[in-house]
């Protein structure tokens, strides 16, 4: 479904493309400065059209609160040297002034990672980057300008996104059925739902300042951090030139050339959302840390590859499921930037979830096919990452959701749940339907819920019985649920998926596909949602806890 411009013509997109054409945002790897690209909607245009978009640029743009908007957007990657100068003498005054509030910071950065070295002498480099930016508490933006202390990855040879054309291989030859929806969305600022408990800071953990603190607490360690350090860069490298991720071609990589075994089923956006998950689980976006390249791509990559319709499902296996995981990343990369080009598509994404879903309020791999918990379970998350962005959710497809999983819950107290209405109960299904409640609105006394966690609890990860769809769902389960049922499965997770992560080859810092799905998912698949759970700590505040950082 490369549907070509025409579906993506919002000027902050053209922007967007002509600017990475002009090597700003998106500079072959060889060329890469450490310097964060600009937000996806702050690029001017250049060209014929630069009238026009510029106008309509300014009106979509959000001015940035880092210390280089004011830079020129459009300007060559080796930029002239009063202009450079000035950009740096920018941030130098910008620094100086943050100073102040944020040396208290600093050195306690400073000395975790120090502590974080002196412990892992064996383990992937981690570099420490002082933070840069904002002391303005009071915007998540600000919290983010904080780099993350992980290394960027190595050049990964030339990579250009003016290739995503008609002729694009992995574009399905046949047109993809496409459902109505509404008219584009024109009240984001609106929502027409009440707001959920903690909206707006529920991703409040990725800020580099809250990490740290959330890690320790929440019983996260070095070595878990070195381990997510070490999975984001093998992710990284193994980014295909045109910004996706290939779930059966990741090994096409120009650093890997077929030196990772491990390639699942073929999946295009389902594979390209599950890559960028893990970086903006951690505060990396296509606006600040040293991965914003490969964020800002990536994204770029999903915005080009969707339908007018919103459509996600992109080519190859999964489909319902690749759509929801595209859309949680779009919404999660709106939350965490602000970036307003990115509001559009991410509320296209989740019209098209509404208009998919069957009339008895479940989801399967085609739209409006009688649910799967397992599917719906995507759906919710999905839906959810749009309301925790302030993107429009209708009440009553999380209603329908709910009348679903009534349906494959077969105990009131323990909740477990089967993965079609009538089957038997599984660890699994069970794990996803606690956290769609979850989000949904059981209270943590809820006895379906406590009962439900019990049962999760006589189910621990163990390196024997991999399964990490389970320990996915289960982790975020337990995390939200907290309490000492939290350190158990935590102590079990955490080391668990620790131990299993390869350690040597082209492989290091990947986990090897094991488990259900291993053939389907593969390598990308097994190490994104193994990063995914171990960024738990911060991916996601608790929902029953009075939210801790600020
Ligand atoms: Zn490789």
């Amino acid at each position: 479904m490369s549907t070509g411009s025409s579906s993506f013509d919002s000027p902050s997109l053209d922007a967007t493309v002509e600017s990475l054409a002009a090597g700003e945002l998106w500079t072959p790897p060889s060329r890469r400065s450490r310097r964060p690209p600009k937000p996806l909607a702050a690029a001017p245009p250049v060209g014929p059209r630069s009238e026009t978009l510029r106008t309509q640029a300014s009106v979509v743009a959000e001015p940035s609160p880092a210390p280089t908007a004011d830079e020129p957007l459009n300007a060559p990657i080796v930029a002239d040297l009063p202009s450079a100068l000035l950009s740096w003498r920018r941030r130098y005054d910008y620094l100086l002034g943050s100073l102040s509030s944020t040396v208290i910071h600093m050195l306690a950065v400073i000395l975790l990672g120090l502590w974080l070295m002196s412990l892992d002498d064996d383990g992937p480099p981690v570099t420490l980057v002082v933070s840069t930016g904002s002391a303005d508490d009071d915007t998540m933006l600000a919290d983010l300008q904080a780099p993350l202390a992980i290394e960027p990855p190595e050049p990964a040879g030339d990579m250009q996104v003016e290739h995503l054309q008609e002729d694009d291989p992995f574009s399905p030859q046949d047109p993809v059925p496409t459902l109505a929806v509404g008219g584009p969305a024109d009240s984001l600022a609106a929502p027409e739902i009440e707001l959920p408990i903690g909206a707006g800071s529920i991703f409040a953990g990725r800020s580099q300042r809250s990490r740290a603190e959330l890690v320790a607490s929440g019983g996260g360690s070095s070595i878990s951090e070195a381990a997510v350090a070490a999975g984001l860069r093998w992710l990284a490298d193994h980014q295909l030139d045109d910004g996706s991720w290939r779930l059966d071609k990741f090994h096409d990589a120009q650093l890997c050339r077929g030196r990772c075994d491990g390639h699942g089923g073929p999946c295009d956006t389902g594979g390209t959302a599950l890559a960028l998950l893990p970086f903006l689980a951690a505060g990396q976006t296509h606006t600040s840390g040293p991965y914003a390249t490969v964020v800002a791509s990536g994204l770029l990559w999903l915005k080009q590859h969707q339908a007018e319709s919103g459509d996600l499902r992109g080519v190859g296996i999964g489909q319902m499921y690749a759509h929801a995981l595209a859309t949680i990343a779009l919404c999660e990369a709106f939350a965490l930037t602000k970036d307003k080009s990115l509001a559009d598509p991410a509320q296209r994404a989740l019209d098209y979830i509404a208009n998919a879903q069957h009339q008895q309020g479940g989801w399967r791999y085609q739209p409006r096919q009688p649910g799967d918990t397992s599917v719906v379970g995507w759906q919710v998350m999905a839906l959810r990452s749009g309301q925790l962005a302030y993107l429009r959710v209708a009440d009553r497809v999380l209603a329908g959701a709910g009348r679903f999983l009534d349906r494959t819950q077969v105990y009131p107290a323990p909740a477990l749940y089967t993965y079609t209405p009538g089957g038997p109960a599984t660890r699994t299904m069970t794990a996803e339907g606690l956290l769609c409640r979850q989000y949904l609105g059981w209270p943590r006394n809820n006895p379906g819920l406590t009962g439900g966690v019990e049962y999760l609890l006589e189910n621990l990860p163990r390196r024997d019985s991999p399964d990490i769809y389970y320990w996915y769902y289960g982790t975020q389960v337990l995390h939200h649920f907290g309490g000492e049922p939290w350190e158990l499965w935590n102590s079990h997770m955490r080391d668990t998926l620790v131990e299993m992560q390869s350690g040597s080859g082209h492989e290091a810092g990947s986990w090897d596909p094991v488990g259900p799905f291993a053939d389907s998912g593969g390598r990308l698949y097994m190490t994104s949602l193994a990063l995914l759970t171990l960024e738990v700590y911060y991916r996601h505040m608790p929902l029953y806890q009075k939210q801790a950082v600020k």
